[in-house]
């Protein structure tokens, strides 16, 4: 396929509500959305920049600028190779490349009649999404997790304070309000110290948590390592891993016990699934997490968890906020996320 021409349309997408995390509180989410021709046929991305990688609107806007300048009348056969050359064009700016990544990969699919799934290699056929609760008082967590039991989600996800004794509370009122069959997950964006930790997953560890997520600060590898050791509730690094690099560190080093990758974090499909493979053979069962994103790029992280066996726990659930959105294209049935059978990500775009 030859590449004719790449154009990107940023857009505020406003939340239903606000979503608050230990670091900041979002009320709408930032997409660079991203058009690629090639063969006649179009290919979409969508970018969701965050301070987890240091991106902005503008840096995505200006780097999708030159990639497109850069790109025009390359011609390519695999993702893989599109990735390859974009990070030998410019450094960094992980998700304005995933923008353009997961577009190739659209046209990919297109160009074989195929969903990209099923392109990727299908190893399962579901995909059950959790729905994360943003920090919230207790209460109102317990308030929301009611609402989402009841839209059928069968996982939560509940964002932290790095405060123990609230955090406690917290999980202890979901766990008593939602019962013992809804999954349970925790995610403290780096809130705690190694400390405070050891003691919430020591009292938490009883309402049964899959796991607990990035506790410490992205860089303290060595706290990670030692929580992972003495934690009862598996760690998962997320703000730690931002590359396949960082994965072979965590992995090296046994600083988790499971990876949250996002394709924002690491720059697309491409990147991703290498990611993966290093987490899977170093043991690491991964979780595929989002941004503040919008359907097409849900999409895209859909398709890579249902090619991906190592994919344990999928975290998908950010364009369910969303009050408008340009993409369409997904159906969530009590409790699993399906892609459309249409070629590629399966998404219609309408900007
Ligand atoms: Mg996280």
């Amino acid at each position: 396929m030859k590449i004719d021409r790449i154009e990107a349309t940023p857009r505020e997408l406003p939340r239903k509500e606000p979503f608050a995390t230990s670091q900041h509180v979002s009320e709408a989410a930032s997409v660079v959305f991203v058009r690629v021709d090639a063969d006649g046929m179009e290919g979409w991305g969508a970018a969701s920049p965050s301070d987890v990688t240091g991106e902005t609107m503008e840096t995505v806007s200006r780097a999708i600028a030159k990639l497109a300048g850069d790109l025009k009348g390359v011609s390519f056969d695999r993702g893989r190779e599109v990735a390859d050359r974009m990070d030998a064009l410019l450094p960094g700016n992980p998700a304005a490349k995933a923008a353009i990544d997961m577009a190739m990969f659209d046209l990919l699919g297109k160009a074989r009649g195929l969903p990209l799934h099923k392109l990727l290699g299908t190893a399962r056929e579901l995909a059950m999404t959790d729905r994360t609760i943003g920090l919230l008082l207790p209460e109102d967590a317990v308030a929301k997790a009611k609402e989402f039991v009841g839209q059928r989600f069968r996982a939560l996800k509940i964002k932290l304070a790095g405060k123990v004794d609230e955090d406690v509370e917290r999980v202890a009122q979901v766990r008593k309000a939602v019962g013992n069959h809804i999954l349970l997950r925790t995610d403290a964006n780096q809130a705690f110290t190694y400390r405070h930790a050891l003691h919430f997953a020591r009292q938490a560890y009883t309402h049964v948590l899959e796991f607990l997520e990035q506790p410490l600060p992205a860089d303290d590898l060595e706290g990670m390592r030692n929580l992972t050791e003495s934690s009862p509730v598996p760690v998962m690094a997320d703000e730690s891993v931002r590359s396949p690099q960082d994965a072979a560190k965590i992995g090296w080093a046994r600083c988790a016990r499971l990876v949250n990758l996002k394709l924002m974090k690491a720059g697309g499909i491409a990147r991703t699934i290498e990611a993966n493979a290093i987490c899977e053979s170093a043991g690491l069962p991964t979780m595929i997490g989002c941004n503040a994103e919008s359907t097409l790029s849900i999409a895209a992280g859909l398709h890579f968890a249902l090619s991906h066996r190592n994919v344990r726990f999928v975290d998908l659930d950010s364009h369910f906020n969303l009050t408008e959105d340009p993409a369409t294209g997904l159906t969530f049935d009590d409790g699993y996320l399906k892609p459309s059978e249409k070629p590629g990500l399966g998404v219609d775009v309408r900007l």
